[in-house]
């Protein structure tokens, strides 16, 4: 159960599945008692915050399972019992067994055969052949009513009964078990080959090794109040105004959207992150020399610039005469032509706080393209 899977115990991710499931309300696990203090250590290290108790199982599966639902919360009105060794369940596996135990008091996740099963008598001769499109494997979770798996376990003991998973110690009760689709992907880490197997399963969940299109877009907004007294500064360019906007930086709401655009495309954390307003070296900041700081970044994580476009909402000033001007000092920097570096100016039609003239704000969308450098 503490086997690596990508580089992480195969219990957790196991556990990761159930926690994050929202119908599920605390978990029990079971563990063979040497490994109890490492499991409790793995589980406080990741944080999990519904495992209620780790607790020592019993010499075989079903005395565990035993001893873990003595330790489910009495008014669970639910349990679902899953092997630590399918780490690749999923909500949508967990959640169909739920429903449909509530409904009928046992279900569990099972796929159809794909093979013809055949039953074979103690000398391994076949001794019968049963229909291939009424037999299914059985996987885990298995799910019940509480109290129902509770009496069946303790028939079992009573009975010296021993099954090879909890269903058949209901089925013998003579209690319906309903079989729901379980999932191809939720195996059962068995053998070593098995550990491949689950890594690939989980890495194409992940979208890993899917072709990388080599291109990413993102999108920036800002917006700064106008103030009497400060320089107005947009898209890098100075503006000859009354009032300019008020920030810790020169406040270029238009390039602040560009750098933010620019990172959200690369999937790094924003202006705010990288420049924080708390931090004295960025007063009075040109936002060009902050726009050529992430322009560095990108090309540090193996992206570089394709284009830009930009909105800037502005009552006033009149903002067309500058857009040469923008669109030149914004392609240096992003080492784009200016074919590729779109400004447009649009007032708010007197509408809002933006439409009083009391603020600018500017949307931004930036593409990315792959820095694909020659040794
Ligand atoms: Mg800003």
């Amino acid at each position: 159960m503490l086997l690596p899977i990508l580089g992480r115990p195969m219990l957790c991710h196991t556990i990761a599945a159930f926690e994050a499931c929202p119908e599920i309300g605390s978990i029990v696990v079971t563990a063979a008692e040497h490994d109890v203090e490492a499991v409790k250590d793995i589980i406080a290290a990741e944080g999990f915050t519904k495992v209620a108790r780790i607790v020592p199982g019993g010499p075989t599966r079903q005395d565990s399972v035993r001893i873990g639902l003595q330790a489910v919360p009495e008014d669970a009105p639910l349990v679902a019992i899953h092997d630590g060794a399918r780490p690749a369940v999923t909500q949508e596996v967990i959640l169909r067994t739920l429903e449909a135990a509530y409904q009928h008091g046992a279900a569990v996740a099972a796929v159809r055969s794909i093979d013809t099963v055949k039953l074979a008598d103690e000398a391994d001769f076949v001794a019968a052949t049963p229909p291939r499109d009424r037999t299914w494997s059985v996987q885990t979770p298995q799910t019940f009513h509480t109290d129902l798996i509770r009496e069946a376990h303790r028939r079992a003991v009573e009975d010296g009964f021993v099954g090879t998973d909890d269903a058949s110690l209901v089925e013998r009760l003579g209690r319906p078990v309903k079989l729901v689709e379980g999932s191809r992907d939720n195996i059962k880490v068995t053998y070593p080959e098995d550990v491949q197997a689950v890594e690939a399963i989980i890495r194409r969940r992940r979208g890993e090794g899917q072709p990388d299109p080599g291109f990413r877009v993102g999108m920036g907004y800002d917006i700064h109040r106008l103030v009497e007294g400060r320089p107005l500064m947009l898209g890098g360019v100075a503006i000859p105004s009354a009032v300019g906007l008020f920030g810790h930086s020169d406040a270029d709401a238009a390039l602040h959207a560009v750098m933010d655009a620019l990172l959200g495309a690369a999937g790094l954390p924003d202006i705010g992150c990288q420049f924080p307003n708390t931090d004295p070296a960025y007063a009075g900041a040109s936002s060009l020399h902050l726009l050529e700081r992430v322009v560095t970044l990108l090309r540090q994580n193996g992206w570089r610039p394709a284009n830009v476009d930009i909105t800037i909402i502005a009552e006033q000033p009149k903002l067309a005469p500058h857009i040469p001007a923008m669109k030149l000092a914004i392609s240096d920097v992003l080492g784009v032509p200016q074919s590729q570096v779109g400004v447009k100016a649009t007032t708010n039609e007197r509408v809002g706080p933006i439409g009083a003239g009391e603020a600018i704000a500017a949307y931004a969308v930036a593409a990315i393209v792959r820095d694909v450098r020659l040794p």
